[in-house]
This record gives structure tokens, C-alpha cells and sequence, in this order.
């Protein structure tokens, strides 16, 4: 029986927010969730509200907040690239000033903290795949630079708390990310393809479709969270959580029409500034000290997607931006 702790997760009323704090508050952890609602909605963690390990705190995290914990999950920031680029100098206090708050909470309570990193800290990756070692190729100008650079500053604060204050800190560097509860109108590849396959509009293809990404399932990347959270005091990161299994945005929708039985058309859409070409983590890191890899293919992880899809009602999600 693990030990029963107070853990904080920011941003825990998004899509990957909830799903941890359900896992956590089924373990018996006492959860407190904190979230502004910016990309999220209450519905998402409703079902943990009567639960008397689980709190709600609507609170914005580039404010400080004084709460006694034993750990942090750190995900609060907007992640998908229409979201994040909305309010980009937003984005990048979120990554920064969020990230000064929690460590400073951590560094009080001699709480442990994990930061919630992503793939964008490598750019348009020039090594492929790409393993932690790589220092990346953002484009510091760029639109999507207010979350990699965020990401990427994040990175940087916590490993100078681990050093300076010797606070207990652990990196993951996220890949892509889907499953039940994303946002509907986050714009994101997954969301908006099957959005579109099941209203029978045209699916968008931005570019020729070639690029490449690398799906995880929820599930499985909540698993590596909470292993890496749980893991020697010694790895402390940074470590990719993703799935290896690489596929083009043009096999996406092809699988997305199977799997719905849609009969819509692709149209493409002009490629955004400085998407990357390709994506696929190196996960060897992670297989070694978590022993971690995932279980979930394409496939299988769409169809569930799909399934919940169909189970919503698309008018009680408001889209948090107009770039969908
Ligand atoms: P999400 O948008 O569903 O979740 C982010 C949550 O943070 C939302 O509930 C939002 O309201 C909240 N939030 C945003 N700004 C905030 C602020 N200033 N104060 C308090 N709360 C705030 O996105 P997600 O996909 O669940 O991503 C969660 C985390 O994982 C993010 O940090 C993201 O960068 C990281 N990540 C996700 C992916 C992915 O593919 N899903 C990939 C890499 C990294
Ligand atoms: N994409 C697409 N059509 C869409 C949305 C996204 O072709 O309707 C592409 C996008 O250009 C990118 C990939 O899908 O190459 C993944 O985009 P997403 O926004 O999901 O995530 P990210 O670019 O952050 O990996």
C-alpha cells in the first residue's frame, strides 16, 4: 500500500490534468486540483467533486498560492498552438511565473515537483528521433516560441532550484498527447480530424500532410507521470514520455475516415510558420528507469477517442479562442 499524500496539480481540470487527478484521487491521495478554466471547464473534473479527497481551486498559477503539499504535478499552461498563440505574452508568464510559484511552494514544503515539458522544447528537430540529449531548434522569434521558450525557461528554473535550493524535482518532456476530454475546439490535429470526419465536413490538411507526430494515448501517458513522479530520487529527468510509433498527418486522417466510416474530403490548408517536419521520441530513458513504454496503439486509442466524441454534446464547450 503506497503512502498517502497531498498532491497539487495545476492545470488539473484539462484534458490530461483530469485524468491524473482521477488516478491519483482512485489511489486515495488527497487531490487538490487548481485551475483558471482558461482551455478547461468544470464538467471535466465534476464527477471527482463529491469525492472527500478531492478539492477544486479556481486560481490562476502566475499568481503565488500558499497550500501545504507533499507534490506538484505542474501542467498548467495552454498546450495546444491555437490556444498557447491566443495570448502569447500569457503564455510565456504561465510557463515562467507559474513555474516560480510552484518551485517556491515546493521549496517551503519540501514538496517534490514535476514539470509537465514537451517535445516543442526541441523545435523543428534536426536529429530524428529525437533523444534527450538533443538541445533542440526553436525559432526564439516565432509564434510558437512563447511556449517552447516558456517550456524550455521552465526547464531551466527548475533545474536551478534543484541545484541552488535542492528542491526534489522531476522534467517529462511530453509528446502528443490524445484521448477522451480533449478540448473539442483546441484545434488540434486529433481533435479537429475527428470533429470534422464525424460532421461530415472536410477534414484540413495543413501543408501536404507529410509531417510527421507520434501519438500517446492518455492513459498511458499518465502512467509514465506518475512513475516518473514515483521513481529514484536520482532520475530526476529529463525524460520523453511518448509513443514511438510515427505516422503522417496524411495516415491520421486516412485512419480517422476508417475508424468514423466518414465520407469526407481532405482540403489542404496552408502549412503554419514553424511546424515541425517530424517528430518521434526516443523513449529509451524511459523503458530503462521507469520501465516504461506504451500499450496503447493508434488504433486502438482512436477508437476510443471517437467513441467519447460521439458521447458529447459539441454546445456545452466553449471554444476558449477563436483559432480552431
Ligand atoms: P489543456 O489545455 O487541456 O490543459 C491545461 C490546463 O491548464 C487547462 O485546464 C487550463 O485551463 C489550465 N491553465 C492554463 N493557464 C493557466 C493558468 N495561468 N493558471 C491556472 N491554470 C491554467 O492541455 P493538456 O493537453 O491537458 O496539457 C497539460 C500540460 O501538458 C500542459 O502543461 C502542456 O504544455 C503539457 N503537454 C501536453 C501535450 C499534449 O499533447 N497534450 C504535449 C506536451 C506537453
Ligand atoms: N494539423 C493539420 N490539420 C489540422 C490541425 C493540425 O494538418 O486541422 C497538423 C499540424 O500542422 C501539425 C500536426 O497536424 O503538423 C499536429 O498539430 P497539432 O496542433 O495537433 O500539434 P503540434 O503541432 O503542437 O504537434
Amino acid at each position: 500500500m503506497p503512502s498517502l499524500k497531498r498532491i497539487l496539480v495545476t492545470g488539473g481540470a484539462g484534458f490530461i490534468g483530469s485524468h491524473l487527478c482521477e488516478r491519483l484521487v482512485e489511489r486515495g491521495h488527497d487531490v487538490i486540483c487548481l485551475d483558471n478554466f482558461f482551455t478547461s471547464q468544470k464538467s471535466n473534473v465534476a464527477h471527482l467533486l463529491g469525492r472527500p479527497n478531492f478539492e477544486l481551486v479556481r486560481h490562476d498559477i502566475t499568481l503565488p498560492i500558499f497550500l501545504e503539499v507533499d507534490e506538484i504535478y505542474n501542467l498548467a499552461c495552454p498546450a495546444a498552438p491555437g490556444h498557447y498563440q491566443y495570448n502569447p505574452i500569457k503564455t510565456m508568464k504561465t510557463s515562467v511565473m507559474g513555474s516560480i510559484n510552484v518551485l517556491g511552494m515546493a521549496k517551503r514544503c519540501r514538496a517534490k515537483v514535476l514539470q509537465a515539458s514537451t517535445s516543442e522544447v526541441y523545435g523543428d528537430p534536426e536529429v530524428h528521433p529525437q533523444p534527450e540529449t538533443y538541445r533542440g531548434s526553436v525559432n526564439t522569434l516565432g509564434p510558437r516560441a512563447c511556449y517552447d521558450e516558456g517550456k524550455r525557461a521552465a526547464e531551466t528554473l527548475f533545474m536551478d532550484y534543484h541545484r541552488s535550493n535542492k528542491v526534489n524535482i522531476r522534467i517529462a518532456r511530453i509528446f502528443n498527447t490524445y484521448g477522451p476530454r480533449m478540448h473539442p475546439f483546441d484545434g488540434r490535429v486529433i481533435s479537429n480530424f475527428i470533429r470534422q470526419a464525424l460532421a461530415g465536413d472536410q477534414i484540413t490538411i495543413f501543408g501536404d500532410g507529410s509531417q510527421t507526430r507520434s501519438f500517446c494515448y492518455r492513459d498511458d501517458l499518465v502512467e509514465g507521470m506518475i512513475r516518473m513522479m514515483d521513481g529514484p530520487d536520482d532520475f530526476i529527468g529529463p525524460v520523453n514520455l511518448g509513443n514511438p510509433h510515427e505516422f503522417t498527418i496524411l495516415e491520421l486522417a486516412e485512419l480517422v475516415l476508417d475508424l468514423t466510416g466518414s465520407r469526407s474530403k481532405f482540403v489542404n490548408r496552408p502549412l503554419p510558420a514553424d511546424d515541425p517536419l517530424q517528430r518521434r521520441p526516443d523513449i529509451t530513458l524511459a523503458e530503462k528507469h521507469l520501465g516504461w513504454k506504451p500499450t496503447v496503439e493508434l488504433r486502438e486509442g482512436l477508437t476510443k477517442t471517437i467513441e467519447w466524441f460521439k458521447t458529447i454534446n459539441l454546445s456545452h464547450y466553449r471554444p476558449p479562442t477563436p483559432n480552431y
